[in-house]
């Protein structure tokens, strides 16, 4: 039977996260000081995320993506990757990356079966790069970004999470990437998740702030469907332009009655909802060779505890007890 939660959301999509590191030190998304990282006994391995797969495609889940932490920097990534086509109902394999190692991985990936590619890059400015992120990679990205393009990734999608003060006067540049090429330019909104020490409200910066500020410059957006575009994004186009804009609004908008998403994190936890700290632990009932029966029973367990939508809009609290890297964003 099919994965339905308690109100009425068929869960299809799971979103895989195969470790909690990453070579770049976001400064929203990592908090100040050290971080614990999982010790590597603690990460589930390949081969018992193929398993949990193997059940859930068995109730319907179609889609997976696969990130992190950064999944390019756990070994044998493109093997795993690769490996995801096995299981016969799965219609769309995807991978979020920060794109430093896209390079040299990417003709890999297109041997792999090219999943759909996301990129998040928050500045086209090479110094803006290094202190958002800590590193001198912008290049690497952004030469990885047009390998993928040449190699014929479509739709390639790059995610901008523009913060206030930090990188939202870049927003109409990102936009302006869309006129010639056939990229899926996508704002997402900051939230206020993971590294508390970070967040301020005052720094979030709205879709309907970035969808102004591009159509002083470019004139009315003009909305844009396509099967490739389905999900919580909002997608417009600058007339007469390649490429397509995107708004993910999870604050100002949010989509969680239309949420069919669940999550896997790198340590076992099913996590039904981004903006909610309640898990179940998939990993300790794994490891004691619990049968597939008891797998699915806990899958189902999640449903259950799937709010029907998050209130981080109305209340001023967040979600800080794990970080987007740490959660898989
Ligand atoms: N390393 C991969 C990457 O960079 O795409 C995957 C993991 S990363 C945590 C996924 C996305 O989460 C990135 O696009 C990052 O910008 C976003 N992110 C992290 N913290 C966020 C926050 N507080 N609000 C919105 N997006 C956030």
């Amino acid at each position: 039977m099919a994965l339905i939660d308690l109100h009425h959301r068929r869960i299809d999509y799971l979103r895989i996260s195969v470790t909690d590191r990453c070579n770049l030190a976001c400064v929203y998304c990592k908090p100040r000081g050290e971080m614990k990282m999982l010790e590597h006994r603690d990460i589930l391995t390949y081969e018992e995320i193929q398993r949990l797969v193997s059940i859930a495609v068995r109730l319907g889940i179609s889609r997976l993506r696969v990130t992190g932490g950064e999944p390019l920097v756990r070994r044998g990534i493109v093997n795993f990757i690769s490996s995801l086509r096995q299981f016969s109902g799965i219609e769309d394999i995807s991978l979020t990356t920060n794109g430093v190692l896209l390079a040299n991985m990417v003709e890999a990936l297109a041997q792999a079966g090219k999943p759909r590619l996301n990129i998040s890059l928050d500045s086209l400015k090479a110094a803006r790069f290094h202190k958002i992120t800590g590193s001198d990679n912008w290049h690497a990205v952004w030469h990885g970004i047009n390998r993928a393009e040449e190699l014929g990734f479509f739709p390639l999608k790059l995610n901008m999470v523009p913060v206030r003060g930090l990188n939202d006067d870049e927003v109409v540049d990102f936009a302006r990437l869309t006129l010639k090429r056939r990229l899926h330019v996508r704002f997402i909104e900051f939230m206020p998740i993971g590294a508390k020490d970070r967040w301020h409200k005052d720094e979030c910066v709205s879709s309907d702030q970035v969808r102004a500020a591009i159509e002083r410059e470019f004139g009315e957006l003009v909305p844009f469907t396509s099967s490739l575009s389905a999900g919580p994004s909002a997608n417009f186009q600058v007339p007469g332009a390649q490429g397509v804009i995107g708004f993910i609004s999870p604050i100002s908008r949010h989509f969680c009655g239309s949420c069919r998403r669940l999550r896997l994190t790198a340590d076992g936890k099913v996590r039904p909802c981004l903006l909610s700290d309640r898990e179940i632990d998939i990993k300790a009932p794994l490891r004691c060779g619990c049968d597939d029966a008891e797998l699915e029973r806990l899958l189902r367990q999640a449903l259950e505890i799937k709010p029907e939508r998050h209130h981080i809009s109305e209340s001023e609290s967040g979600c800080f007890r794990r970080t987007m890297s740490k959660i898989g964003g």
